[in-house]
């Protein structure tokens, strides 16, 4: 049984902190927060090779940030246990003293992130000391406490001025020097030393039999400190691989897109969702009142994205590559009709987990469809425009796909009946549903000009000189009234139906 989620949809698997044992009358609560992900993620990455390091990237994201955490509980000589939160990017941990000075491991930190990724990325780190009242008769305003210390940290970031003689610029970049996966370092081989961890690690990543990895392995070097680290599910995830272990290729990918139509578009759908109103949500329900409940509900929404993503990806839609799936957030590249059919899922999955006749917490989308050599990163922003423009919508639990944006609830409306409906048109000439798709958008435009309002009379008109008015009456009914009714959602579902239609 959970308070917060509907475990028939999904049973949460996380560790849950016990936490009466690491209560001590005082304490000192270390949190950190990995910034700048997209930039370590995308920054300087060409398509070509980016299903070579994307998910190893983001894993490591994941990586470095357990690392610190259990390299200060090392340094601080506690046991790991009192680490009690650790995904996303994030960590938490409950030290059992009065006060810690953190200083020196964010020096530390920052000189890393300098010297390897040129500063456009790095970890907060604050320390807050607090008492056993502070933790149990006041966590809400611990937490506000928390949240402002946070901020104000990454504000800071590290003073880059005084840091300038550590940055080591290469010099003597050329064309035959320039590592071809980052476009920023120099090659050491093929490709440039950190780039060559990731590759590698990306091999990992898809080998069942690899378990774990070591710091040094991944070029982390904290003094001595050299644990394994666990490549469980979470970290995993999961990308379409080859045979031999190698991720898949975004152009292999794309390729597989429309399996199983003759015709049908090849190209990639790009998907970036994340949960709408989450900090309101959190404020307003019982969430914070105890660390009990903030470490359920936390630990269930993290283990939705980070566990059932992937495995819903690996048991039904295989040509789908996880960026990032954790937190409250996905990001998703992979063959666009298999994206849509996934989003149509998650969205009502979620939904039924968290409970949404009660919470009303829903989950936002972007969808950009797009050939696989268009570059990444922009992709990956055009797809964040998109998810922004969903969140514009009142009450969100929005959708935005072919510069529409729709609520869910009345796009699934609208893409269930048509479904039923175009289920005995499956032949339909491309050309005619062109046709319908330009009365979507003259009925949208009807305010704009009144000739618009045409397209009620061109529409019957199409059908009596191309259809049968009596077999297809069906049809015609129902686009007369969801082009008149909903001309946006009509629009997404025609869109959908000729790409899987049209030859390349
Ligand atoms: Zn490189």
């Amino acid at each position: 049984m959970s308070k917060y989620f509907n475990t028939a949809v999904y049973d949460p698997e996380y560790k849950r902190s016990d936490i009466d044992q690491l209560l001590q009358d005082k304490m000192t609560y270390i949190a950190g927060d990995f910034w700048g992900i997209q930039n370590f993620i995308f920054d300087g990455l060409t398509t070509q090779n980016a299903a070579k390091v994307l998910r190893s990237k983001s894993a490591f994201v994941q990586i470095y940030t357990e690392l610190l955490a259990k390299y200060i509980c090392f340094t601080l000589s506690i046991a790991e246990k009192y680490i009690i939160s650790n995904n996303a990017g994030k960590f938490e941990i409950l030290v059992p003293m009065e006060s810690v000075d953190i200083k020196n491991i964010q020096e530390k930190v920052d000189d890393y992130f300098i010297k390897n990724f040129f500063g456009l990325s790095g970890i907060s780190i604050v320390s807050l000391s607090l008492t056993k009242d502070d933790w149990t008769k006041n966590y809400k305003a611990f937490r506000d406490t928390l949240a402002i210390n946070m901020e104000n940290t990454k504000y800071q970031k590290f003073n880059l001025l005084k840091q300038t003689p550590i940055l080591e610029y290469d010099t003597n970049l050329d064309n035959k020097t320039l590592c071809k996966v980052c476009n920023i370092r120099k090659i050491e081989d093929e490709y440039c030393h950190i780039c060559n961890i990731f590759i590698e690690l990306g091999r990992k990543l898809t080998q069942k039999q690899v378990q774990d990895i070591y710091a040094d392995e991944l070029g982390i070097f904290f003094d001595n400190f050299n644990p394994k680290i666990k490549l469980d599910n979470r970290i995993k995830s999961y990308i379409p691989n080859k045979e031999d272990g190698e991720p898949l290729l975004f152009s292999d990918i794309a390729n597989n897109s429309c399996s199983n139509d003759e015709n049908g578009i090849k190209a990639l759908g790009v998907l970036k969702a994340d949960v709408d109103s989450m900090g309101n949500f959190i404020k307003q329900s019982d969430v914070t009142q105890s660390f009990e409940n903030f470490d359920e509900f936390s630990k269930g929404i993290d283990s939705f994205f980070s566990l059932y993503v992937p495995k819903l990806l690996r048991e039904q839609y295989r040509n789908i590559y996880t960026v990032f799936a954790g937190g409250d957030d996905l990001f998703l590249v992979g063959a666009w009709d298999e994206i849509m059919q996934f989003s149509r899922v998650i969205q009502k999955d979620f939904k039924t987990y968290i409970n949404y006749n009660k919470t009303k917490l829903s989950i936002s989308f972007g969808i950009s469809i797009a050939k696989p050599a268009t570059p990444i990163s922009y992709l990956a922003e055009h797809t964040e425009e998109l998810l922004e423009a969903s969140k514009e919508l009142d009450g969100k639990d929005g959708l935005t796909i072919w510069s529409e944006s729709v609520k869910w609830k009345s796009y699934i409306e609208v893409y269930t009946n048509l479904e039923l409906i175009f289920q005995n048109y499956q032949n339909l000439e491309t050309v005619t549903v062109y046709r319908f798709l330009e009365f979507c958008n003259m009925s949208k435009n009807v305010a704009n000009d009144i000739k618009n309002s045409m397209w009620k009379s061109k529409l019957n008109y199409l059908f009596s000189r191309n259809m049968n008015m009596d077999k297809d009456k069906e049809l015609l009914m129902g686009l007369d009234k969801y082009i008149s009714q909903s001309p946006s959602e009509t629009k997404i579902y025609l869109s959908e139906f000729v790409y899987k239609r049209r030859a390349v």
